[in-house]
């Protein structure tokens, strides 16, 4: 079957979000091989079309006019038990793959339980992580395509670079995640169910039930506070809310009063200063002007520099 018959036009993306905003693509296909992972990339290349790529969409906030271009989409959705390891596709669902390493008696991605939607490919681009976990602990090789290169490539997890919310393949679009081999360790089932069930429960209390993206911002190094505003870090040793060498974004933002801010449907969560949620009709635009407007007033009350964590494409 030609490439074209599988490209769709005109498809609405906000139900395909976490976030439930946004408009439609231009052209989306949902990819489930190689082949026409790469003839879908040859042919927006052919029409001189923009490429954007989809996981579980639970860290994008789409643009109200919708992605001038060809998106793609992972359904390379399989994961393989390798014990200990884990040959996943890019598509395949966190919590479906935690399912399966749990009950295989394996520990590394227990922070992830109870995140709606996301994909091992999306993971691994932003190194999604929580509770003192980070995908990146776990991730042995990735095989991504190099759209600029037009070839397959392997990375070891050293070549993935992963730092905190980043990695090469976050800094470099070219870059597409296909597939990952997911190293994870044997731990006793007790275990695993008791971390399972603590950060299921921190989530339940902190996190808001009205759809969001996740945390709006990235936490902050404290040394990069220090450097910016000593006295501030000083007040932040003091109350001793810094947790590996970071402070929780939402610390700040709800010091300042902001929990309950809004800008059209958009609102900061009363349950979590560092979530955005939509009340029902929020714009992409909301989401912008309202992230605009927290990121200038820390600025001013602390002069340190929020960064965004959402991923805003248009
Ligand atoms: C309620 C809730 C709780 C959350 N809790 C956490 C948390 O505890 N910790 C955390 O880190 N995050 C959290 N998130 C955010 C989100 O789940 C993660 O960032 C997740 O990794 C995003 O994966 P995704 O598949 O949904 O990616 P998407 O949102 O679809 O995409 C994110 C970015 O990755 C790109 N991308 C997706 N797939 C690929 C691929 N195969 N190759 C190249 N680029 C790709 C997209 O183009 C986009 O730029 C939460 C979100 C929600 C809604």
């Amino acid at each position: 079957m030609s490439i074209e018959i599988k490209i769709k036009k005109n498809m609405p993306l906000a139900p395909l979000t976490t976030f439930r905003i946004g408009g439609a693509a231009k052209y989306f296909i949902e990819v489930a091989n190689k082949e026409d992972l790469v003839e879908a990339i040859e042919w927006a290349k052919k029409e001189k079309e923009l490429i954007y790529y989809l996981g579980g969409g639970s860290n994008l906030l789409i643009a109200d006019e919708g992605l001038p271009g060809l998106v793609i989409r992972f359904a390379n959705r399989e994961a393989v038990n390798l014990s200990p390891r884990f040959n996943c596709g890019a598509g395949a669902s966190l919590a479906y793959v935690i399912s399966l390493t749990r009950s295989a008696g394996l520990s590394g991605l227990e922070w992830g339980f109870g995140i709606p939607q996301a994909t091992i490919g999306g993971c691994i681009r932003g190194n999604a992580g929580g509770f003192g976990m980070n995908t990146g602990d776990v991730v042995e090789t990735v095989e991504a395509y190099n759209l600029k290169k037009g070839r397959w490539e392997i990375f070891s997890q050293k070549d993935c670079q992963l730092t905190y919310r980043s990695s090469i393949f976050k800094n470099d679009n070219d870059l597409i995640i296909w597939s990952a081999t997911l190293k994870l360790n044997p731990a006793p089932a007790e275990e695993i169910n008791k971390l399972v069930d603590a950060n299921m429960q921190k989530r339940d209390i902190s996190q808001p039930r009205l759809p969001n993206a996740g945390c709006a911002f990235k936490n902050l190094f404290l040394d990069d506070i220090r450097k910016a505003n000593p006295q501030f870090a000083e007040f932040i040793d003091e109350q001793g809310v810094a947790k590996g060498g970071k402070v929780g974004a939402g610390y700040l933002i709800d010091l300042h009063g902001l929990k309950g801010k809004a800008v059209g449907g958009a609102k900061i969560s009363l349950e979590h200063a560092n979530f955005i949620v939509n009340t029902g009709h929020a714009t992409a635009k909301d989401v912008l002007e309202l992230i605009d407007f927290v990121k200038k007033e820390i600025l001013i009350r602390f002069k340190v520099e929020l960064e965004e964590e959402i991923v805003a494409l248009r």
